[in-house]
């Protein structure tokens, strides 16, 4: 059962059983049209109190419904509100835990609203690109006004009970109750909960107010309505609930249908199942024993190690960290320190939480220390030597059953895990910079690791509170293998003649946090350079446009050296595009032959997204990635992709996979000389054909 009703005197009391949140699926709404019913028909009720077991309340209606004859089978959300809505007898609901969505917008129909002090409460639906579509624009304006009301709504935070009680003349809560849940909810709607008349929220008027906020907020989202249509939406209905209710409730519900067919509200319905899908790895059963993690060694205190560490530690386990020498571990030591320091600041820790972190925090320069580490970390120089030197050196330290984990982005998990006695226990941890703030996490299963290890990485990870996406072998993995096509193509469009900034605006006006020559400048160009010169011995027939390479010939390595692709006057991080680098693109274009000409962002944008696409679809056919799902997990965690465009692959199955591969070949005829660059992946004709990954 999905509902249960017992009575308590003369309160009937319903609660929503249907785990892990109460969502409101088609039979649970169904159960709890039927126990109002029954509740209604009982002579001996008075009163009628809706809770929920659990965690909470109601996260609100399932979004696996949406779009399927599910969603509408009745009784539908927006029926069963106006049902409850219309008792004769007074319903009270009783709120705790995070109420979302539709479980707001049902306890907005009731006639009483109580919570318990530590409830949020929210309309998280424009994150899904969509609008609260059951009376959430046009109900909850009327009791809380319209400015906190919007600013919830588009938003689509949750906001805590506590300050919501405390906002002028609201009247969403009757009641805030500490005390035991729900027999105080109970307790008072007996005694409080007497009629329904005036307490018909859709019948209240609509505080005065607003106006500046709704122009403000119009101001902001109006240019970008193109592309994510959803916040002006919300906008545009919470401006409207002046209206009579059944006006209002028309015009949502309207809206509602419109986004729920735009390319938006795909991409980010296609996002959320991907990352709960994310967690799924092909042959390991759910329930794969893991190995517990009590405490964690990391080797190497520069950018990584002390990102790590930090994530580490805020996530409660005891950290280790081992350096080389003194002098980098006092520098690896500083970074973590400075990082608590500046969550102290924020107010992420408290006096006494800070000093509990770093006494869980402790430094060492010999190995030996991590004897008695359930997990060890390392991050070390991006060198395979180094790297198997350390793995040689934990063989004969670490204790039986440890974790043995290499941070490498681009290395061969395989080599590294070869040279210990216990491959089994070796995996890869690729975090991403900077690793206390990234959400990302690739966890890279190399040939030998074993089930327990995997399961137990993607338990560290969600502990961690990262999103874990599983990745084979390969130089690169799943996301820096596509960065690197995308970036090498972005240098063709240099050759061309397209300067950094140009390509850089035309992508981020796409979306992506960040164009690839802003990225290249952050993270240094030296690094690239570095990879470029491996590739060169491993892959002698590929071929990268020399530009990069004189940039960094000329020790413009980026922000650390203030020049590279953008000159950094001193003080500034934005950098200004640079008269030198506009000069080694001409000499760059003039040298490869091509006319000077006006590059279109619409071709820039394609000739990016479309190396990323093919590297994709080869991962896959290569089993690096499990699903193409995970793939845009990748770009949204871990590169900056916006998220109402979905990911990569979710990218190429919203304009067409025919059309990339149509797209593919008409550069193959127009470059000739880099047809294999172009050459359509296997995977992306045969699955152009179906439509999909
Ligand atoms: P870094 O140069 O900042 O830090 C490396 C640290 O390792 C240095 O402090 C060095 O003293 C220490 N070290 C070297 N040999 C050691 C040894 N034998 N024992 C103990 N400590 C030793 O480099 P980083 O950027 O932190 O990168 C570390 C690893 O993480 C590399 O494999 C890199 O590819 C990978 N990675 C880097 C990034 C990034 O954006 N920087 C992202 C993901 C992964």
């Amino acid at each position: 059962m999905t509902v249960l009703s017992e009575r308590h005197g003369s309160v009937a009391v319903l609660t929503l059983s249907n785990p892990p949140v109460n969502g409101m699926n088609q039979a649970t709404r169904a159960a709890l049209a039927a126990a109002l019913d029954a509740a209604v028909a009982d002579a001996a009720v008075q009163v009628i109190l809706l809770t929920g077991a659990g965690r909470s309340f109601s996260g609100g209606a399932d979004i696996r419904e949406f779009g399927t004859p599910a969603a509408l089978a009745a009784p539908n959300l927006r029926e069963l509100i106006a049902k409850v809505e219309a008792l004769p007898k007074p319903v009270v609901v009783a709120l705790h835990g995070t109420v979302m969505g539709g479980g707001l917008e049902l306890s907005l129909a009731c006639h009483y609203r109580v919570a318990a002090p530590a409830a949020k409460l929210g309309l998280p639906e424009v994150k899904l690109g969509l609008l609260p579509g059951a009376g959430g624009t046009q109900r909850l304006p009327r009791t809380i006004g319209t400015a906190a009301a919007l600013a919830m709504i588009v938003s689509g935070e949750p906001e805590a009970v506590e300050r919501l009680a405390a906002l002028p003349g609201q009247r969403l809560l009757d009641a805030v109750l500490p005390g035991a849940w729900p027999q105080v909810a109970i307790d008072w709607a007996a005694a409080h909960a007497t009629t329904v008349s005036d307490r018909v929220v859709g019948d209240w008027p609509l505080p005065p107010g607003g106006e500046a906020e709704l122009a403000a907020a119009r101001a902001r989202w109006a240019p970008l309505a193109a592309d994510q249509p959803a916040p002006l939406a919300c906008i545009d209905c919470v401006a409207e609930a002046h209206r009579p209710i059944a006006e209002g409730l028309a015009f949502e519900a309207e809206g509602f249908a419109t986004l729920m067919d735009t390319a938006a509200s795909r991409a980010l319905r296609h996002a959320f199942f991907a990352e709960r899908a994310a967690a799924r790895i092909d042959g390991l059963p759910a329930d794969t024993p893991t190995r517990s993690i009590r405490s964690v060694g990391v080797i190497g205190g520069g950018t990584m190690g002390s990102g790590i560490a930090l994530a580490t530690l805020a996530a409660g386990l005891p950290v280790t960290m081992v350096e080389r020498d003194e002098a980098a571990l006092a520098a690896g030591r500083g970074r973590v320190e400075a990082g608590l320091a500046g969550w102290l600041k924020k107010g992420r820790l408290n006096e006494q939480s800070h000093a509990a972190t770093l006494a869980r925090f402790s430094t060492r320069t010999e190995l030996g220390a991590l004897a008695e580490a359930d997990l060890i970390i390392e991050a070390v120089y991006e060198d395979l030597g180094v790297k198997q030197d350390v793995f040689r050196a934990l063989d004969g330290i670490a204790k039986p059953g440890a974790i043995l984990a290499t941070n490498t982005s681009t290395l061969d998990v395989d080599r590294i895990a070869a040279v210990t006695s216990r491959p089994a226990d070796v995996i890869g941890l690729h975090f991403f910079s900077p690793a206390q703030v990234m959400k990302l996490l690739e966890v890279v299963r190399a040939a030998a690791t074993a089930p327990d290890v995997l399961a137990t990485a993607m338990a560290y990870a969600r502990a961690l509170g990262k999103v874990a996406v599983v990745a084979r072998v390969c130089d690169g993995f799943i996301g820096n293998r596509m960065i690197e096509q995308y970036a090498r193509e972005a240098m063709f469009l240099l050759e061309e003649g397209a300067r950094p900034e140009q390509i850089d605006a035309a992508i981020e006006a796409f979306g992506f946090a960040m164009g690839p020559f802003r990225m290249s400048d952050l993270a240094g160009n030296d690094i690239g350079a570095a990879i470029r010169a491996r590739r060169a011995i491993e892959q002698p027939g590929l071929r990268y446009p020399a530009i990069a390479d004189r940039l960094c010939a000329l020790g413009r390595y980026g922000q650390k050296t203030s020049a590279g692709w953008y000159d950094y006057p001193a003080g500034e991080r934005r950098g200004q595009p640079s008269a030198l680098v506009a000069g080694l693109v001409d000499d760059a274009r003039t040298a490869a032959g091509f006319p000077a000409r006006d590059i279109p962002a619409a071709e820039i944008v394609e000739r990016l997204m479309l190396a990323l696409v093919n590297e994709g679809a080869k991962l896959l056919a290569e089993g690096i990635a499990q699903r193409a799902s995970d793939i845009d997990v990748v770009y949204l965690y871990g590169y900056g992709f916006p998220a109402w465009r979905g990911g990569p692959m979710a990218w190429a199955v919203e304009v067409g996979l025919s059309h990339c591969v149509q797209r593919l070949r008409h550069w193959q005829q127009a470059r000739p000389e880099r047809a294999a660059d172009f050459e359509p992946a296997t995977l992306l004709v045969e699955r152009a054909v179906a439509g999909g990954f």
